[in-house]
């Protein structure tokens, strides 16, 4: 069977219409680092935690949040100590192993507050991904195993017809071709060591895949077979948004050398110069 990895990088697909979010406090899971392969690890569109916070977990994280930082900056904790928060987490919410836990999530359901809501998708990647009842329907039809829902609300009892989705599976590692696998001995996050500029291939596992419509799979993200790819089209032209598939087959990444001194100079000077113009079309002129 064929798999699709699912490509969110259509931000000029972004629905504005459409915002939910957690009601009162913000709560969520700090982000972590890694001073080892020097990586920030913040959330993941599959695996979000919209379950009601048990209180413990809440009060918990509100006293980590108390912890100096920059403000309006996440609060960021060392792979060793976010193993012993997943942990905590993992027991409140008596989650099963596959659940996956990650760094930099939002907790709590979803609320979308507004009087109307009439949705001209079925399926939307925005900062998770939402199904409209229909779309849910339809998945549902193949058997998935591994996925749950949670409806986004509108008031404390009544919820829209728009869920989200959560999918229940550790990740896994593809095949690859053209370099191999590295795991960090510091946060157990995974990285393809390869030569630079030489194209790197990914193949869905096959063991034990015979089922499977949903993977998440290291490097790639969220996977779908070919069978789900189907049943979203039949949904009609413009019915998912936000998001494309894309055979794995076809899917090629390139390891690019870290950019020189003199790239970074140029790229910084860019920056500053679209700050700059931007600032200009913010602030008014001086009065004169
Ligand atoms: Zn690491």
């Amino acid at each position: 069977m064929e798999y699709y990895i699912v490509d969110t990088s259509l931000t000029d697909e972004y629905d504005w219409d459409f915002e939910p979010t957690q009601r009162g406090v913000r709560l969520y899971l700090p982000q972590v680092y890694c001073p080892h392969c020097r990586k920030t690890y913040t959330g993941d569109f599959t695996a979000p935690l919209p379950e009601p916070i048990p209180p413990a977990i809440r009060r918990f994280i509100r006293a980590l949040e108390q912890r100096p930082r920059e403000p309006l900056s996440f609060v960021t904790v060392s792979p060793q100590e976010f193993r012993a928060i997943e942990q905590r987490v993992r027991v409140a919410y008596g989650f099963p192993p596959e659940r996956r836990i990650v760094p930099g999530t939002d907790l709590g359901p979803l609320y979308l507050l507004r009087q109307r809501f009439e949705p001209h998708w079925q399926v939307y990647k925005g900062y998770n991904l939402f199904f409209t009842g229909k779309a849910r329907q339809a998945v549902e039809q193949l058997n998935p195993s591994n996925l749950l829902w949670f409806p986004v609300w509108r008031t404390r009892t009544r919820h829209w017809d728009i869920w989200q989705l959560v999918v229940v599976e550790q990740k896994r590692l593809p095949a690859i071709e053209g370099g191999q696998w590295v795991q960090c001995p510091e946060c157990g996050g995974w990285s393809i060591d390869a030569p630079y500029d030489v194209p790197i291939r990914f193949a869905v596992p096959e063991v034990g895949m015979e089922f499977s419509d949903f993977l998440c799979l290291e490097g790639l993200g969220l996977v779908v077979s070919e069978r789900v790819v189907e049943v979203l089209a039949g949904l009609g032209h413009g019915s998912v948004r936000g998001l494309r598939f894309v055979p794995v087959s076809e899917v090629e990444r390139r390891k690019v050398p870290p950019p020189s001194e003199e790239e970074l100079r140029r790229i910084e000077q860019a920056f500053e110069k679209e700050m700059e113009e931007a600032r200009r079309l913010i602030m008014p002129p001086p009065f004169e």
